[in-house]
């Protein structure tokens, strides 16, 4: 067996950290704990990969920290019925901590070559119920639409509205949104028959939202 599919006591030790910091949720750890987050970098950065905090992936964009990723889970509140949309593939981390939970998770990412490395780690890690998608995310996948889920990880100018559109009665988005004045706020939208209620979570820091789709 590969070394990062055993009980390693670095990720032990992650897990106990989000606990103190105040993840709760049994289930989103037990999905943090199964999933080997030094598969998403770079081998030379595999030691801090156990390290609470951002680390930098390829074509300049990051991977985001632990804590973040148990955060925004869990306030997605996702189960095992959920379609869910991630916007920002990134390493594939956050992806395939969701696919521990959901029913299908539906990934975008804007660099082709980001997405190959996403998919190459899914695979080894034998996750199947990821689908991913090379496109500019912030137009969302109308054809796969509604989801009961959506997750937006890198910062949109202003609400995503374009996404809300896609989103199932009932279902939750999570996103960071800029916030007047620098940085950007965890937003959560909750879509209901009378309209979309907001809640700010927490004061957060990611990489942009852009058009288009990448072509390095
Ligand atoms: N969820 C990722 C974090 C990725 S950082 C992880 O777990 O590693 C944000 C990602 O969003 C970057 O990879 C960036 O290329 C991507 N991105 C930015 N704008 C985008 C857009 N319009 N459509 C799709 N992906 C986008």
């Amino acid at each position: 067996m590969a070394s990062h599919l055993e009980n390693d006591p670095r990720r032990i030790k992650l897990i106990m950290e989000l606990r103190r910091r105040g993840i709760s949720d049994a289930r989103v750890l037990d999905a943090m704990e199964r999933t080997p987050r030094e598969a998403f970098v770079a081998p030379h950065l595999r030691d801090a990969a156990y390290d609470d905090r951002a680390l930098p992936i390829a074509c300049d964009q990051t991977i985001s920290q632990p804590y973040i990723v148990a955060y925004m889970t869990e306030q997605l509140r996702v189960d095992d019925r959920c379609k869910v949309l991630e916007i920002g593939t990134g390493s594939g981390y956050q992806a395939a901590v969701l696919a521990r939970l959901a029913r299908r998770v539906y990934t975008i990412e804007r660099h082709p070559q980001l997405m190959e490395a996403a998919q190459a780690a899914f695979e080894k890690l034998h996750i199947m119920n990821i689908v991913p998608m090379i496109g500019d995310g912030s137009k969302g996948w109308p054809a796969q639409a509604p989801f009961d889920r959506i997750i937006v990880t890198a910062a949109a100018p202003a609400r995503p509205d374009a996404l809300l559109a896609q989103l199932r009665e009932g279902g939750i988005m999570i996103a960071p949104v800029a916030t007047p004045g620098g940085g950007e706020t965890l937003m959560r939208y909750t879509k209901t028959a009378e309209g979309v209620e907001e809640e700010a979570l927490l004061p957060v820091r990611f990489v942009p939202l852009r058009e288009g789709v990448a072509h390095s």
